[in-house]
């Protein structure tokens, strides 16, 4: 049963439940970008996040990695597992674009040998800055064990989402993940994999199907959320 709200954020709310140990999530249409600076409404991205997500936790479950996902209880919530949040964005990029393009003066759309990871101090009030292993260790951020675990997880996610949206017709371009520890200590993937945390470009046309579309202003926002939606779910029972 459906409890009070403990929290809301920019993209979701979150409702306590009878079991201490399970919350409900519940996805809004509200869109934020730079930080809170820019807002808005994507009509239905609440209903395709929360769908596209437990799908894609689903299917990282099936192939080894822990996720928070428990059952989707309709268009726009889901039960999950209670996690304290770890701090950190963990960014995984295999093309440039984004900020690690502003940040070495490269153009997008460079293909990288190697994906990279990168680490963000979740922290609002800061701007969620760049941070290192270190810096995360010297904050108590997480224990040495901890990025050991969230570092094999985001390179094993890494690898399964390339795959399956590649099948899509779609290049998995970055995207942000966050973990969180269970009440046993086990460290799991948690927060959503959806095209707010995701850059997708079309495979053939280099077409922008995800947020920068609105954090750029570059329209078609809600037909490029419907159209990575149906991508995904013609596919999504082939892969699992
Ligand atoms: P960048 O650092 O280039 O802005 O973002 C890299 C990737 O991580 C992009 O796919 C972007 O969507 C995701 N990302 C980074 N920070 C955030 C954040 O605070 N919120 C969301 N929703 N996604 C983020």
């Amino acid at each position: 049963m459906k409890g009070s709200q403990l929290y809301e954020g920019k993209a979701k709310k979150v409702f306590a439940t009878d079991d201490p140990e399970l919350l409900i999530v519940s996805y809004k249409d509200d869109a934020t970008a730079f930080n809170g600076l820019k807002r808005g409404t994507i009509e239905g991205k609440g209903a395709i996040n929360n769908k596209m997500s437990n799908a894609l936790m689903r299917l990282l479950e099936k192939k080894g990695v822990p996720t928070h996902f428990v059952k989707e209880l309709n268009d726009r919530e889901t039960l999950v597992k209670k996690v304290q949040i770890v701090p950190l964005e963990v960014i995984v990029r295999n093309i440039s674009a984004g900020s690690f393009s502003k940040r070495y003066g490269v153009e997008e759309g460079i293909v990288f040998s190697a994906p990279t990871i990168e680490f963000s101090y979740k922290n609002d009030a800061l701007g969620d800055p760049l941070i290192n292993e270190y810096h995360a260790l010297a904050l108590n951020l997480a224990t040495p064990e901890e990025i050991a675990d969230i570092k094999k997880y985001t390179f094993q996610i890494n690898d399964v989402l390339k795959q399956f949206w590649a099948s899509c017709g779609v290049t998995l371009v970055d995207f942000k993940l966050e973990f969180g520890r269970l009440s046993s200590g086990e460290i799991v993937l948690a927060d959503e994999i959806s095209p707010d945390t995701c850059r997708l470009w079309d495979s053939e046309t280099g077409k922008k199907l995800d947020k920068d579309r609105f954090r750029r202003d570059l329209g078609g926002v809600e037909d490029a959320y419907q159209e990575i939606m149906g991508r995904m779910e013609q596919q999504i029972g082939a892969a699992e």
